[in-house]
């Protein structure tokens, strides 16, 4: 089992803290100017609707165990790690970014989410959209617009700001344009030998925390790409990354980093992940020349979240994922007590397997430190059966 430090690594945390310390200190410019702070919870939440009624969105999923004592007073203590941490963090008050959120924007997803909502509703107001279950047939579609319009209403009333049309399809090409860099970060593992970390991508594509200036996060994300180009001109660094075996990480959000980190620890390359924040959200883009509501409602019903029934296009997206990164193997993420995640994953890695001709590798874990040394020969013995 290879366990090395990462070589020539450019982008780690501390590149993230330097982002997050300067769009913190933005925000709370703009926000002493009138702007409204809007937290969310969920890839299903149209962001492109906020940024229209000027509001900052900022996402508050919790990816640490430490507000976990708090959060089980309120909560089961097997519960979804990501729900314990968002939710003790809030109750705490010890996130920054859940103290500074004006209201919060929450969608009806899985169970522990939804009822998880009903307690952070008498922290801060809160406007939960009716998910509908299931991405067809039409109807769903026709609800979901109309539970845009009601957002919409929402937003206009705690702004103070109309949405319109103009400022709508403004805010559809700009998260379209970072939806695109997104993309062009991850092709960059296109080649037969990847050109950059998993865990680089995940600290390059940080929103870092309010997506204030998201221009200037483009602009960010271009300048790391260029910089990843380059040490990819070095033939030492494609010489160690060609003894990495590239894989596929799917599953639950990555809102805490142990596995990832983990798989580049004992030797592999996350070359392209299937995650919300990863390519799940960001493959399809919001239809530019369609009436703007209802092509939101059309991108965002279209998350490829386990929650939905049927889910079907998340295996189209594996399928297509594998083939286009050209992956050795998948590792499917699952936190504990995920039930929607942990029931799927039997239909993943039969795909996986069977149709897609990959090995599979599922871990089930939560945001404790315990299980690491497992993990690791764990992970470590599938690297090796790679190859
Ligand atoms: S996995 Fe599903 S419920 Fe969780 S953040 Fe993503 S879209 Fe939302
Ligand atoms: S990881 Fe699973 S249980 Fe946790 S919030 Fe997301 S969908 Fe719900």
């Amino acid at each position: 089992m290879m366990q090395e430090n990462l070589p020539e690594i450019l982008f780690d945390s501390s590149y993230v803290s330097e982002i997050e310390e300067r769009v913190y200190k933005q925000t709370m410019e703009q926000r002493a100017m009138g702007r409204k702070i809007v937290g969310i919870y969920c890839a299903f939440t149209p962001k492109e609707l906020l940024a229209a009624a000027d509001a900052i969105p900022v996402s508050l999923c919790g990816g640490s165990e430490k507000p976990f004592p708090v959060a089980e007073q309120y909560l089961p203590a097997n519960l979804c790690p990501l729900i314990k941490s968002s939710y003790g963090h809030a109750v705490a008050d010890t996130c920054p970014y859940f103290h500074m959120v004006d209201f919060l924007l929450a969608d009806a997803t899985c169970d522990g989410k939804k009822k998880m909502f009903e307690l952070l509703q008498r922290l801060k107001p809160l406007h939960l959209l009716l998910l509908p279950q299931s991405p067809v047939p039409e109807e769903s579609l026709d609800y979901w617009e109309k539970e845009l319009y009601k957002v919409i209403a929402f937003l206009e009333k705690n702004t103070g700001n109309a949405i319109t049309q103009d400022n709508l399809r403004k805010q559809i090409q700009v998260y379209n344009r970072l939806r695109r860099t997104v993309e062009n970060v991850f092709q960059l593992n296109t080649h037969d030998i990847p050109w950059v970390f998993g865990s680089e991508i995940d600290a390059i594509t940080s929103m870092g925390g309010f997506e204030c200036d998201i221009e200037a996060r483009i602009a960010e994300m271009e300048t790391a790409m260029e910089k990843i180009r380059h040490r990819s001109l070095s033939g030492r660094f494609l010489a160690q990354m060609q003894k990495r075996p590239k894989l596929l990480l799917t599953g639950c959000p990555n809102t805490n980093k142990k596995v990832l980190h983990l798989i580049e620890k004992v030797g592999g390359v996350v070359a392209a992940m299937e995650t919300c924040g990863g390519l799940k959200s960001t493959g399809r883009l919001v239809d530019e020349g369609d009436e703007p509501i209802r092509a939101l409602a059309e991108k965002y019903l279209n998350v490829a979240c386990s929650c939905m029934t049927p889910n079907s296009q998340r295996i189209e997206i594996i399928g297509e994922l594998i083939d286009r990164f050209k992956v050795h193997g998948v590792i499917e993420l699952t936190w504990t007590a995920c039930h929607t995640y942990n029931v799927e994953a039997f239909l993943v890695r039969e795909a996986v397997e069977q149709r897609f001709e990959r090995p599979y590798m599922q871990i089930l874990t939560d945001y404790s430190q315990n299980d690491v040394g497992q993990l690791e020969t764990r992970i470590g013995a599938f690297l090796e059966m790679l190859g």
